[in-house]
């Protein structure tokens, strides 16, 4: 996969592409990131990216130009892309918006600042996208929140795939709790059941754990979970109403 982030802040990226598994999806050619500054293409001696927005109020505006410039460009050198604005007033990052992001040949990731962008950047965007309800200074962080969430998605770049479909929000629910060693800590034991080695009453053990997580935590989340029968019978015995 390749993604491309268009950014007026170049200098925020390199460092939280440089660890863990994003570097090594990087090295392994998982994924390559380009990262290219906007004022590339802004006209003038000095480059000029922004402006005051017509009709007045305070701050700055993307201006259009620069950024579809560079849309274009990063379209025309990395062959397609699928045009993504970071934008709090896009759809909600989700993990199912991961997924469908990660099957994709190519992303180009736009960043707003100030005010945000000139409606007509809208043209060439295929898709906005929050990381959620609060307002950042930029669509930095977002380009990172995103990256980091799409590329451990990317086929091979986990060890084993185990550790993505048993996590949070896969079918739906959120996880179930996880132990390490010690067996005991500050008087809290591990419970007996994952000690057991028996991998059936484990499997059984964390299914109800997670539903009763989800329920407690995140009931929003059963409505559109992928349930069968014996998760809506642990449901109802869990005290809820619940049924689909
Ligand atoms: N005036 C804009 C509005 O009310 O929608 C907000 C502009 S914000 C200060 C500057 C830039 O930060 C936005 O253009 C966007 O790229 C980015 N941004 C801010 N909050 C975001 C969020 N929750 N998700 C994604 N991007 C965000």
């Amino acid at each position: 996969m390749h993604i491309e982030i268009l950014t007026l802040f170049p200098d925020m990226f390199p460092s939280p592409f440089e660890c863990s598994i994003i570097r090594r999806a990087r090295e392994r050619g998982y994924v390559h990131i380009g990262i290219r500054d906007i004022r590339r293409y802004a006209e003038g001696p000095h480059r000029v990216s922004d402006d005051y927005p017509y009709g007045g109020g305070g701050g700055m505006i993307m201006k259009p130009e620069p950024i579809v410039r560079a849309v274009e460009a990063a379209k025309q050198e990395i062959s397609g892309g699928w045009v993504i604005l970071l934008t709090p007033q896009g759809d909600i990052l989700n993990q199912e918006r991961a997924w469908e992001m990660s099957r994709r040949a190519s992303l180009i990731l736009i960043c707003g600042r100030y005010e945000g962008v000139d409606e007509r950047v809208r043209m060439v965007v295929d898709q906005e996208i929050s990381i959620g309800d609060y307002i950042l200074t930029g669509g930095e962080l977002a380009a990172m929140v995103v990256v980091d969430a799409v590329v451990r998605l990317i086929p091979g770049v986990l060890g084993k795939d185990t550790s993505k479909t048993g996590e949070s929000f896969y079918r739906g629910l959120l996880e179930h709790p996880q132990y390490t060693r010690p067996r005991i800590f500050r008087d809290a034991p591990v419970p007996e059941v994952i000690l057991s080695g028996d991998h059936a009453r484990i499997a059984q053990w964390r299914r109800r754990a997670s539903l009763e997580r989800t329920l407690r935590r995140r009931p929003d989340l059963l409505k559109s979970a992928q349930l069968n029968d014996e998760d809506r019978r642990i449901l109802r015995e869990l005290g809820t109403e619940y049924s689909q």
